[in-house]
C-alpha cells in the first residue's frame, strides 16, 4: 500500500453503547486499521482495547461470505445463490403464515443492527406479515431501564449527557462496571474525579470489581437488595430535610404513596436485607443530599433482575425527590449495553414497541403509524417477547423463526431449553456476518450479512447522539446489507401471503431512504428527529435527539439535556413516583444450591466473543473461562485455584477453572458471560442461568443464579 492510497473513513465502533467515533484505515480492499475519531464527541479520538483491535477481526476466513440451505434437518448445508435462499425462505414463510397465521413465524433480533436495518424489520412484521412477533436482544439488555423511564418520566429518554461526568459532584454507580464494560466512558469519569477530587463517587455492587476499586464509596449489597438500598437512603433524604419538597409539588405525582412505603425502611432495615453496614447507607444518602448536582449511571445489575423496572423506578426517585434532574451534573442515566440498543428503541423494534417511541398497547399510536405506513393496521395483539418467544417455539407454536445479527444458542438463559426450542423450530433462518456462531447449527438456511467497515447507516449511542456510519469497502464475498436482505425477502413473500402492496412498502434502494422515512415517523415525539439527515449529520457530525424539523445545530446542543424546564413527557406534564414491589431474587439459596452468581462482563471481551474472541492479543486480560470464589468457599470445599470443578443450577451444569478472588464476599461467584460453545465446549454461564423475568419489561434475571461447585 502506498501513501496515497491509504483511506480513512468515518463509522462507529459495534461493541458498546458508548458509542466511540473511529476513523477505518484501509486501502479499498482491506481494512489496515483502526483509530479512535478525534472529532467524534463520545471519545475525542481515545479507544478502549476492544475499539483499538477492531481492524483485527476484519478475517474472511471467520465470515459466512455465501448463502447455504439445507432441505431437511440433520443433512449438511449447500451453498445456493441469493434467489434461491431467498424464494425458500420466502416459500417457507409463507407455507407456515398460511397455513397457521403470522403469529406461527417470529423474528428475533438484535442491538448490533444499525437503525435502518431495525427499521425495516419492524415495518416487515408490523406492517406487511400482521404480527408483533419480533423481539430483540435489547429485551436482555435494556428493557428494565426502558420501563423504568416510561413509568417515572413518561418516555424513554435518558435524559443526562456524557459531560454531566464532569459537572456532576456526586455520582452513584448502580449495577455497573464501567471500568470494563464502557471504558471510555469510565475514563471520563476519571478525569471528573482527578480534575475535582471532591466529588464522590458511590459505587454499588455485589463484587469490589475495578470501577469499586476507585470508589469513594462501595456498598457491596447482596444479589437482589437494590431497592431497598435506593428506598433507605430516600428515607434519610427524607428524615434530614433534603427532598426537595417545592419540586415534588410543582413537577411530580405519586410521592405520599412512595413516603410512606419508605418510612419504615431505615437504614438499620435495609441495611440487615442489603448486606452492608446502616451508616454507609447514611452516608451515601448525605452525599446525594447534600451535593449541589448528582447523577445516577446504571447498567445491566439492576436491569437483568426480576424486579428490574422497579430497581430502576427506585433509582430514579432519588433524582425526583431531590429535584436533581434536568441539571448540569444532575439525573438519572442508563447506559446502554450494545450500541444500537437505543436506535432499535426509536423505531420500535421490540415486540411491545412501535416506530417512533410509540406504544403498540395504544390504540392511537398504532393507528398513527398504520397512517404513516399506509397500511390498513398494525395488528393489536401484543407480540412474544425474548423468552416468551422460544418457550413458544419449544411448545411448537412458533414454526418458523428469523435471527438476525445475534446468537440465542449462547446468550439466552437456560441454554438446554433454548436449544431444544431451535431444534424443534420447522425452519430456522440465520442471517449474520459470522458462519460459527453457537446458532449457526441450527439454522436451516444462512444468510450472509455484511459487517463493520462494510455497512452503512445509523447508530443512537447512551446519550442519544446519532452518529452516521459510512462503508469503508464492499461486502465481502456475497454477504450483503441487513436492510437489504430484508427488502428482498419482503418482496418475495408479500405475493405469496396477498400482500401485492409490498413494493410500495419496501421501495428503498439504499439505507438514507430508510433513515429519511424513520425521521419522518419521529415528527411530533419525545425523540423527533425530522430535522435530521444524512447530510446534516455528515456537515456537522453527530447530534442529540431531539432534533426536529427547523432546529439547528445550536439548538440540539443546547438541549443536550433533557427535563431542563421540569415538565415531563407525561399526559399532565409531571414525573411519577412508582412504590416497587418484587421478590429480593428468582432463586434463593438453599442447601443443595448454596453460592449466589453472579455473572458479567470481563474488560476486553464482547458478548459471545464472535468478534473479540478472534484477536489473541484480547486473551491477554483473561485468557480463558473460570468462575471466581471467594478463598474461604474455596477452602470448604478443598478447591484450589486453577482446579477444575464442575459447577451445577437446578438447570445444568459446567466445567470451569475456579479462581480466588477478593473481589467476592463468600457465599457467592462470578462467571464471565462470554464463554459459550465454541471457546467452553459447553453452554457457558447461560447453562446456569434462569428464565424468570420482570413483569413490566420481560427482562430476564440473567444476572444471578444459585449453584453448588464441586471438584470435577
Ligand atoms: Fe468501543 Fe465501547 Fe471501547 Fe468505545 S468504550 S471503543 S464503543 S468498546
Amino acid at each position: 500500500m502506498t501513501p496515497e492510497t491509504k483511506m480513512e473513513t468515518k463509522a462507529t465502533c459495534p461493541y458498546c453503547g458508548v458509542g466511540c467515533g473511529v476513523l477505518i484505515e484501509h486501502d479499498g480492499a482491506r481494512i489496515t486499521g483502526v483509530r479512535g475519531d478525534p472529532e467524534h464527541p463520545a471519545n475525542f479520538g481515545r479507544l478502549c482495547t476492544k475499539g483499538s483491535t477492531l481492524h483485527l477481526t476484519a478475517r474472511p476466513e471467520t465470515r459466512l461470505q455465501f448463502p447455504e440451505l439445507r432441505d431437511t434437518k440433520g443433512e449438511a448445508r449447500r451453498r445456493v445463490g441469493w434467489d434461491e435462499a431467498i424464494d425458500v425462505a420466502a416459500r417457507r414463510f409463507a407455507d407456515v403464515i398460511n397455513e397457521h397465521g403470522p403469529d406461527a413465524v417470529a423474528f428475533y433480533i438484535s442491538g448490533q443492527l444499525l437503525t435502518e436495518d431495525y427499521y425495516v424489520f419492524n415495518k416487515l412484521m408490523k406492517g406487511l406479515i400482521g404480527s408483533n412477533n419480533v423481539d430483540t436482544n435489547s429485551r436482555l439488555c435494556m428493557s428494565s431501564a426502558v420501563a423504568a423511564y416510561k413509568q417515572t418520566l413518561g418516555a424513554d429518554a435518558p435524559p443526562c449527557s456524557y459531560e454531566d461526568f464532569a459537572l456532576t459532584d456526586c455520582l452513584l454507580i448502580a449495577g455497573a462496571n464501567p471500568a470494563y464494560a464502557h471504558p471510555i466512558a469510565f475514563r471520563r469519569i476519571e478525569d471528573a474525579k482527578a480534575a475535582r477530587p471532591d466529588m464522590k463517587i458511590i459505587v454499588v455492587d455485589p463484587r469490589r470489581t475495578d470501577t469499586a476499586a476507585m470508589a469513594d464509596l462501595h456498598l457491596a449489597i447482596l444479589p437482589g437488595t437494590d431497592i431497598w438500598l435506593y428506598n433507605a437512603m430516600l428515607n434519610v433524604l427524607l428524615w434530614e430535610g433534603q427532598v426537595d419538597q417545592a419540586f415534588v409539588r410543582a413537577h411530580t405525582e405519586g410521592f405520599d404513596a412512595l413516603r410512606d412505603h419508605v418510612r419504615e425502611i431505615t437504614p438499620a432495615v435495609a441495611a440487615e436485607i442489603c448486606g452492608v453496614k446502616a451508616d454507609d447507607i447514611r452516608t451515601a444518602a448525605r452525599w446525594w443530599g447534600e451535593a449541589p448536582a448528582a447523577m445516577s449511571l446504571w447498567c445491566q445489575g439492576l436491569n437483568q433482575s426480576v424486579h428490574g423496572t422497579h430497581n430502576g423506578a427506585a433509582l430514579i426517585a432519588l433524582s425526583l425527590a431531590t429535584g436533581k434532574i434536568g441539571k448540569p451534573g444532575s439525573g438519572p442515566f442508563s447506559m446502554t449495553g450494545q450500541p444500537n440498543a437505543m436506535g432499535g428503541r426509536e423505531v420500535g423494534g421490540m415486540a411491545n414497541l412501535l416506530s417512533g417511541h410509540r406504544d403498540l398497547a395504544n390504540p392511537e399510536h398504532r393507528a398513527e403509524v398504520a397512517r404513516l405506513w399506509g397500511v390498513d393496521s398494525v395488528p393489536e395483539k401484543p407480540g412474544l417477547t425474548a423468552i416468551e418467544l422460544f418457550d413458544a417455539m419449544h411448545e411448537g407454536r412458533i414454526k418458523a423463526l428469523w435471527v438476525a445479527c445475534t446468537n440465542p444458542a449462547q446468550s439466552l438463559p437456560e441454554q438446554e431449553r433454548v436449544r431444544e426450542a431451535l431444534a424443534r423450530c420447522d425452519f430456522v433462518v440465520m442471517q449474520d456476518a459470522y458462519r460459527s456462531t453457537e446458532t449457526a447449527p441450527f439454522a436451516d438456511l444462512l444468510l450472509p450479512a455484511s459487517t463493520w467497515g462494510e455497512k452503512e447507516g445509523t447508530v443512537t449511542n447512551s446519550e442519544r447522539r446519532i452518529s452516521h456510519v459510512h462503508r469503508a469497502l464492499p461486502p465481502l464475498g456475497e454477504a450483503r446489507a441487513d436492510w437489504r436482505i430484508v427488502c428482498d425477502f419482503a418482496l418475495a413473500l408479500g405475493p405469496r401471503i396477498g400482500r401485492n402492496d409490498a413494493a410500495r412498502l419496501f421501495p428503498y434502494a439504499s439505507p438514507e431512504e430508510i433513515f429519511a422515512e424513520h425521521a419522518a415517523t419521529t415528527r411530533g415525539r419525545d425523540l423527533d428527529i425530522a430535522g435530521l439527515s444524512y447530510a446534516l449529520l455528515d456537515a456537522h457530525g453527530p447530534q442529540q435527539w431531539p432534533f426536529p424539523e427547523g432546529a439547528t445545530v445550536a439548538d440540539a446542543t443546547a438541549r443536550t439535556r433533557l427535563y431542563a424546564d421540569g415538565r415531563f413527557p407525561t399526559a399532565d406534564g409531571r414525573a411519577r413516583f412508582v412504590v416497587p414491589t418484587g421478590r429480593l431474587t428468582a432463586e434463593r439459596a438453599d442447601a443443595r444450591f448454596p453460592l449466589r452468581m453472579t455473572t458479567g462482563r470481563l474488560r476486553d471481551q464482547w458478548h459471545g466473543m464472535s468478534r473479540t474472541g478472534k484477536v489473541a492479543r484480547l486473551y491477554n486480560h483473561v485468557d480463558e473461562a473460570r468462575i471466581e470464589l471467594n478463598a474461604d468457599d474455596m477452602a470448604t470445599r478443598g478447591i484450589r485455584s486453577g482446579e477444575l470443578v464442575r459447577v451445577k443450577s437446578r438447570r445444568g451444569e459446567v466445567v470451569l477453572r475456579a479462581a480466588a478472588s477478593d473481589e467476592i464476599r463468600s457465599g457467592q461467584a462470578f462467571v464471565a458471560m462470554h464463554w459459550g460453545a465454541n471457546t467452553l465446549n459447553s453452554a457457558g454461564a447461560n447453562a446456569l442461568t434462569l428464565r424468570e423475568f420482570d413483569p413490566y419489561s420481560k427482562q430476564p434475571e440473567l444476572k444471578h443464579a444459585t449453584v453448588q461447585v464441586e471438584k470435577a
